[in-house]
């Protein structure tokens, strides 16, 4: 009996691969298709499809993980590396790139070049050229940089992205009127509370309306099972918050936690 609870126990933990590979499961119960942010943007997609992207902020080996995963399950997914060691590994993006999935650059240049555009566009070059030379790369996406007073996607009031062949920027070329937005941001589904950038703004309100609001990956389960869903769906994760349970999904829990009071704290200013 104990062990029984235990287990089942365990299997409601959130925020795991397991819980994570368990969404999949429910998305194609519900006959999703999974589609590349790449495929979207060149505007030939199924009826009902999601976009599964993932914001590779640090810890590529998690990203590896969830790559595999998802190709057991027949997902592919859309990954976005920084230019940073931290996010950076050649062999990773490599693979992840021939698992099937959709690489492309996470950047941040304006913070990096503290604001100043032309630096900035020169960097994002030289990093996607880098890129380039590993994996084709067709999108890109901004990282937030929460503590930063420079927006990234503000280098695309200056210059032209599809000037160096890209074709989408998920904040900036996804039609939200038709799609439901859901991220991770802050370790829960309703992060856009606290988040300073990760957010689409002019829709929030419409979907809460809705009742689109999740706060636990089960709220999300559930609400698929209830066919409650639009038929477009685009879901941002950060692998390296999602761990096996155990000491680092506790420090990633109470990192995040930490976090959370600090950008709530940033936003509210
Ligand atoms: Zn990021």
């Amino acid at each position: 009996m104990v062990t029984f609870l235990q287990k089942d126990a365990m299997n409601n933990i959130d925020f795991t691969r397991k819980k994570y590979s368990e969404l999949l499961f429910r998305l194609k119960d519900r006959d999703y298709e999974f589609i590349t942010f790449s495929e979207y943007c060149k505007g030939t997609f199924p009826q009902r499809f999601v976009i599964l992207r993932h914001d590779v902020d640090l810890k590529p080996l998690n990203s590896f993980d969830v790559a595999k995963d998802e190709k057991s399950i027949g997902a592919k997914a859309t990954y976005y590396f920084r230019a940073v060691p931290e996010s950076w590994d050649d062999d990773i993006i490599k693979d992840i790139c021939q698992m099937g999935h959709e690489v492309g650059y996470h950047y941040e240049s304006l913070t990096t070049c503290n604001g100043d555009v032309e630096k900035a566009f020169e960097d994002f070059k030289k990093n996607l050229e880098r890129l380039r030379k590993l994996v084709s790369v067709n999108t890109i996406c901004m990282h937030g940089s929460p503590r930063s007073p420079y927006d990234s996607k503000d280098i695309w009031k200056t210059y032209d992205y599809k000037s160096l062949g890209i074709i989408g920027e998920p904040y900036l070329s996804t039609d939200f009127s038709q799609m439901l937005y859901m991220t991770d941001t802050g370790r829960r589904w309703d992060g856009y509370k606290v988040s300073v950038r990760d957010k689409i703004e002019g829709y929030q309100d419409e979907w809460n309306a809705k009742g689109w609001a999740f706060h636990s990956t089960d709220d999300i389960i559930k609400a698929l099972q209830e066919n409650r869903l639009p038929d477009q769906l685009m879901i941002t994760t950060h692998p390296q918050r999602w761990n096996d349970f155990g000491f680092g999904w506790m420090k990633e829990l109470l990192m995040q936690n930490i976090k959370n009071i600090v950008k709530a704290f940033i936003v509210r200013r």
